[in-house]
């Protein structure tokens, strides 16, 4: 199994999550706003939970959603845009 890295100081999938569904204090909201400022994989996850709301399932799983696996493979080649243009096309 794979797991990606994200830096130490990366708020958790759940909490992007929750900050995506406006579920956490107004406090927390602030803090990961600033962070998404200079962080673009968590930029590109918070997007990615906007255009795809993620069930209450998947938050409890441990692994990767396969999206946000392949977009990770994307940033890391500095391909974001093109990915995520390609993305939303096919999904549509
Ligand atoms: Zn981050």
């Amino acid at each position: 199994m794979t797991f990606f890295r994200k830096n130490t100081n990366c708020p958790t999938s759940e909490k992007l999550l929750a900050f995506q569904k406006a579920e956490i204090p107004a406090r927390e909201i602030d803090k990961i706003t600033v962070h998404l400022r200079f962080c673009e994989f968590c930029s590109a996850e918070v997007d990615l939970y906007s255009h795809y709301p993620q069930s209450e399932d998947s938050v409890e799983r441990t692994e990767i959603p396969e999206p946000l696996y392949e977009l990770a493979e994307a940033l890391l080649s500095n391909r974001r845009r093109e990915f995520l243009e390609r993305l939303f096309a096919e999904r549509r």
